[in-house]
């Protein structure tokens, strides 16, 4: 292949290699029974995963997954026990706020929280609202019109799932990396 003879030689650092594989920290917030374990869950088991191999890394108790994109493969790690995640302090990539569309309230919290992070804590980093439940059609309390125009107002990604049904999951996995790349190759310049 054309980098086995490539003249230039390697640079490696402590914090930068192209042989080390990209992890990403995703943190899944949201209120109470929105659906933010049964989320991950389904990340699981998507079908854009490869195995992924937690080699010596400590991460027992987060779920990680190996997306392959546009020929690149980068491990999303989630964490969706955030009460365990120092939010200024940590490394996040990207925030998932989800929401259920059936419960009025927990999308009120969702767009406090969204503002709050867009203004305080991740100012230049990938946020996504995340409808859930959309399978409850029929209780629905919030439209998608006034999720998305919240979320576009805040420069965050919209996405509607159900966690229950397995819908759009595997596009929502694949919508954080993306946006992850996103804001990344936004904030080098
Ligand atoms: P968490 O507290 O945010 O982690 O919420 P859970 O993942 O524990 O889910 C709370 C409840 O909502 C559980 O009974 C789930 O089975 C249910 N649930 C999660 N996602 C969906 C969904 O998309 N549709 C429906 N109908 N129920 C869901």
């Amino acid at each position: 292949d054309n980098h086995s003879n490539s003249p230039t030689p390697k640079i490696s650092t402590s914090t930068c290699s192209d042989d080390i594989p990209k992890y990403y920290q995703v943190v899944v917030l949201g209120s109470d029974g929105v659906g933010k374990t049964s989320l991950t869950d389904q990340f699981m088991t998507s079908e854009y995963i490869g195995p992924t191999d937690t080699g010596s890394i400590d991460l027992e108790e987060d779920k990680m997954i190996t997306v392959l994109l546009d020929g690149e493969e980068s491990t999303l790690v989630f964490c969706d026990r955030p009460e365990e995640v120092d939010l200024d302090e940590t490394q996040v990539d990207a925030f998932l706020v989800v929401y259920s569309t059936n419960d009025r309230r927990t999308f009120e919290a969702a767009s406090d929280l969204l503002f709050q992070l867009r203004n305080e804590v991740a100012t230049d980093r990938a946020i996504i609202l995340v409808a859930n439940k959309i399978d409850l059609a029929r209780k629905r309390q919030v439209s998608a019109d006034e999720a998305r125009s919240v979320a576009v107002k805040l420069d965050c990604k919209y996405a509607e799932t159900s966690a229950a049904l397995n819908h759009h999951v595997d596009e929502l996995l694949v919508g954080i990396l993306k946006q992850i790349r996103l804001k990344m190759s936004q904030s080098a310049f």
